[in-house]
């Protein structure tokens, strides 16, 4: 009965998270720019309600009687980490003093607006103070939640549990020269046919291409819907209830139709998160007030990367469906074919923004920001130093110096929004991705029907390994049920190797 009490008290807060969620994606998808500033309060407020329904004494209470009750049960039984979780979070935010977040909150839409302005008029020192500021809060921050031996390992904390600067230096340092080596094979492959990239690529028909690969790769549209925005993203209101977005492109760039594929991925590990842990702390992320089934940020990137790049940028793939693709968009690739359209959507070619980057170059673009923000946090890097810090990084890295900031460290809402230390999941999404799709394939039937463009048993795989847990196991458990081991880079250079250095 104890546990009951508490699941009634969590599946509250976890309706208030849910609630707000949908402010948050009619903000990106529908509301008119006037809504801003009273949206902004509607959301606090839900936050607000959320944080204290699960720090008040009726949930505290049941959850000292769950704990009693779940005792005997193994450690890793979903209702002792269930009630585990709630016991974290709540001691996670009883070390939050109230003015940090209600000066972190303030802040924000300050710090948005002057970065918006400041990357208009491509001039740092005009979003500088705000950003100093900012830094300052975070590292109060990282102090209240606590660390070891870096803050920014408490920020870290936030979005990949178990990771600090330490092991993300080790992670990078063990990837770096293979993704240099393989981007120099790839850059000598001989020039691609792009001219067809430009063509039309009409909106309406786009949305339709988007919903058909959506169901064929199994995301259901019954508990799902598929909008325009401006940056693509995926939210969820319980397992129900999980939209995503595409942009509204004109033209067959890579974000337009690999956007979608991307999305869809994040959108099926949260439709089937398991029936049972709805309204539960397995599907909500008690510390961060947000409500998600998802293990952790590098978790959830490496579902969508795994449908976006393994899938959706594979040669098997474009053979069986170019011909869809051509046929939805005609005439526009009535001159091209499978091959050349695969090409042209795996080109390597270096870049000054991170989210135009291809594959390979993607991740130069991550450690370049994770290392400067682990330096801000931590004290070495003033705020001043970071546009020639970030500039002498891209020129090291990318052989590319951004002609102003607005290409350069302005690029990226992240530090507008207050959020350091997320960077770095994007990548280990990329090295997961790998590793349990690797896994996957090594199960033959599985394997043929992926040559046959029967998606169904991938599906089931990654449901039964990984998307049915929701949050009740860490990543490293995720991954060491499915594949025997821990993060491991092996499997994701030998995936970019047979792409881009051997084909
Ligand atoms: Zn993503």
């Amino acid at each position: 009965m104890s546990l009951e009490a508490l699941r009634r008290e969590v599946g509250a807060v976890n309706d208030l998270l849910c609630a707000s969620g949908i402010l948050v994606w009619d903000s990106r998808t529908m509301m008119p720019p006037g809504g801003v500033e009273s949206r902004g309060h509607q959301i606090a407020t839900l936050t607000e309600a959320a944080r204290e329904r699960l720090l008040s004494s009726m949930t505290r209470k049941a959850l000292d009687a769950a704990e009693a009750e779940v005792q005997g049960r193994p450690e890793d039984s979903a209702e002792r980490r269930e009630v585990a979780a709630v016991r974290e979070a709540i001691e996670f935010h009883a070390r939050i003093p109230a003015d940090l977040i209600r000066r972190k909150a303030e802040l924000r839409p300050k710090a948005n607006v002057t970065w918006i302005e400041a990357r208009k008029k491509n001039d740092f020192s005009i979003f500088a103070p705000h950003l100093s500021e900012t830094i300052d809060l975070q590292r109060a921050y990282a102090d209240a939640i606590g660390y070891a031996s870096h803050p920014y390992d408490a920020l870290l904390s936030l979005y990949e549990p178990g990771e600090s600067v330490t092991s993300i230096r080790g992670f990078f340092d063990s990837l770096r020269p293979a993704l240099r080596s393989i981007r120099t094979a790839a850059e000598a492959r001989g020039a691609v046919r792009t001219d067809f990239m430009g063509r039309a690529f009409p909106a309406e028909a786009q949305r339709r291409f988007g919903e058909r690969i959506a169901e064929r790769f199994g995301y259901d549209l019954g508990r799902g819907r598929l909008d325009f925005t401006v940056h693509p993203f995926e939210i969820s209101f319980t397992r129900s209830d999980v939209r995503i977005t595409m942009c509204r492109a004109e033209t067959f760039e890579p974000p337009a139709i690999f956007g979608a594929f991307h999305e869809v991925g994040h959108g099926l590990y949260e439709q089937n998160v398991d029936p049972a842990y709805t309204r539960t702390a397995l599907a909500s992320d008690l510390k961060q007030l947000y409500a998600v089934g998802g293990t952790s940020f590098g978790a959830h990137e490496s579902q969508s990367r795994l449908w976006e790049n393994h899938v959706g940028r594979s040669r098997p793939f474009w053979d069986l469906h170019f011909a869809d693709l051509r046929q939805a968009f005609a005439p526009s690739l009535d001159d091209v074919d499978a091959e050349a359209f695969h090409r042209a959507v795996t080109r390597v070619r270096p870049g000054l923004i991170r989210t135009d980057a291809d594959e390979l170059n993607y991740d130069l673009h991550i450690m370049l920001r994770v290392e400067i923000e682990a330096d801000l946090i931590g004290g070495s890097l003033d705020v001043g130093d970071i546009p020639e810090a970030w500039n002498a990084a891209m020129t090291r890295d990318l052989g590319l110096t951004p002609p102003g900031d607005a290409d350069g460290c302005l690029q990226d809402i992240h530090w507008s929004s207050g959020m350091f230390g997320s960077f770095c999941t994007y990548m280990i999404g990329n090295v997961m991705s790998a590793q349990l799709f690797e896994t996957a394939m090594t199960e033959n039937a599985l394997a043929d029907a992926f040559g046959r463009g029967d998606y169904g048993p991938l599906h089931d795989w990654l449901k039964s390994h990984v998307w049915q847990h929701g949050r009740r196991f860490t990543r490293d458990e995720v991954l060491a049920r499915a594949t025997g081991r821990g993060l491991d880079v092996e499997p994701y250079i030998g995936h970019l190797t047979a792409r881009y250095a051997e084909a």
